[in-house]
């Protein structure tokens, strides 16, 4: 089975994890600050913190913020539910924001400004497929209204621009991200101040770490603010400054192959439309595809299923969660949902060659064009 996503690990992730294992120093350590140093140098940041997961990183962002109960945060619906979810945790009230377009299916500027009320404190951007947001539009809007702008980054690492759009970004390196640690997350704050309390509250709130005692002379430490644990280890660090030294070519091999992709799908099956179509900085995390109207979606989903090819959903979205729906009963976001009941995502990763992006486009092909012969004949 060709699947969507896959990681990448080797001989060279082995030797780090055994180096770790013989080391005799697993939790919080010296890989993990050298994954951070690496992490925040690749992105032109002067430090990051490393994680455990996106999520964790968002809820970070969003306490020490101080985001809270009766806070409002612009959030879109077409990602992943942990978006929403870490406003959920501190308490505060996400508010959905519909897509732009089918073509542009980041969140929209005009219906954020129509979400906006006194509560709102934050907007969370999501990078969709790895596609960036417009920085300079999000952030005279955010400026206007007094906003805090926080990038869900999961899609997108890697760019330079990342991490600076407003007061913070996550990261995830879950298995299926561009680069992975396993499990695994990052927070990058412009305000050093912000990205210190980040760090405590990652670890307890304590004013100091195991492996930091380890080298001081007091084994003292005190709790000064509440804290969750949100540690990385030294095993995933060690996975992640590999990981970290490819990064900057898969996104390369990701972007040879979204071209390759376009190409090839506007040639055969020009019927299915390939968003973004505009130039725009990306990671190419994802290659998501809108299928017309007339095709029947699951039966595009069989059809590649049987030729051995696995296909996803990015996203059902948020907002049409049994948990939302009950939350938030009446949300309708008519651009989301029908963004999300057409999109298919096929296979992307820096292991995919040509010769197999040819298949997947061709298989893709056949399976709309029976879909028009089906239609034609009812
Ligand atoms: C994967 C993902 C997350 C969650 O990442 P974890 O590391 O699994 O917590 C959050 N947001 C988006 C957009 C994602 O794709």
């Amino acid at each position: 089975m060709l699947l969507v996503s896959a990681p990448i690990l080797g001989v060279p992730e082995k030797a780090a994890l055994s180096k770790v294992i013989d080391s005799g120093w697993l939790t919080m350590g010296e890989q993990v600050r050298a994954f951070e140093e690496a992490f925040a140098h690749m992105h032109g940041a002067e430090d990051c913190v490393a994680v455990n997961s996106c999520t964790a990183a968002l809820h970070l962002i969003l306490h020490a913020l101080g985001i809270g109960p009766g806070d409002e945060v612009l959030v879109p619906s077409m990602t992943f539910v942990a978006t929403a979810n870490a406003v959920l945790y501190v308490g505060a009230t996400p508010v959905f924001v519909d897509i732009e377009s089918a073509d542009v299916p980041l969140m929209s500027i005009v219906e954020a400004e129509a979400r906006c009320t006194a509560r709102t404190k934050a907007v969370i951007l999501v990078h969709f497929a790895g596609y960036l947001a417009n920085r300079e539009e999000w952030q005279k809007f955010a400026r206007a209204r007094g906003l805090q702008i926080i990038e869900d980054a999961a899609h997108a690492p890697g760019l330079k621009e990342v991490g600076t759009f407003g007061a913070a970004a996550a990261f995830s390196f879950y298995g299926n991200k561009n680069m992975t640690t396993a499990e695994g997350g990052a927070v990058i704050a412009r305000d050093p101040k912000l990205l210190e309390t980040i760090r405590q509250a990652r670890g307890h709130g304590m004013t100091t770490g195991t492996h930091q005692r380890l080298n001081s002379r007091t084994p003292q430490y005190d709790v000064t603010m509440l804290g969750f644990n949100y540690r990385m280890d030294e095993m995933r660090a060690a996975i992640g400054l590999v990981q970290l030294q490819n990064l900057q070519e898969w996104n390369e091999i990701r972007r040879i192959l979204v071209m390759l992709y376009r190409r090839l799908i506007a040639k055969h099956c020009p019927a299915v439309t390939v968003p973004f179509h505009e130039p725009r900085t990306s990671a190419y995390h994802i290659m998501p595809v809108l299928l017309p109207r007339y095709a029947d979606r699951q039966d595009v989903i069989d059809e590649l299923r049987r030729q051995g090819i696995q296909t996803t959903i990015h996203y059902p979205p948020v907002h049409q969660m049994t948990l939302y729906r009950e939350l938030f009963p009446g949300t309708y976001l008519p651009r989301t949902e029908d963004f999300a009941q057409r999109e298919l995502t096929v296979p992307l990763h820096p292991q995919i060659t040509a010769p197999v992006v040819e298949s997947v486009a061709a298989a893709l092909a056949t399976a709309v064009h029976s879909c028009a012969q089906a239609g034609t004949a009812a």
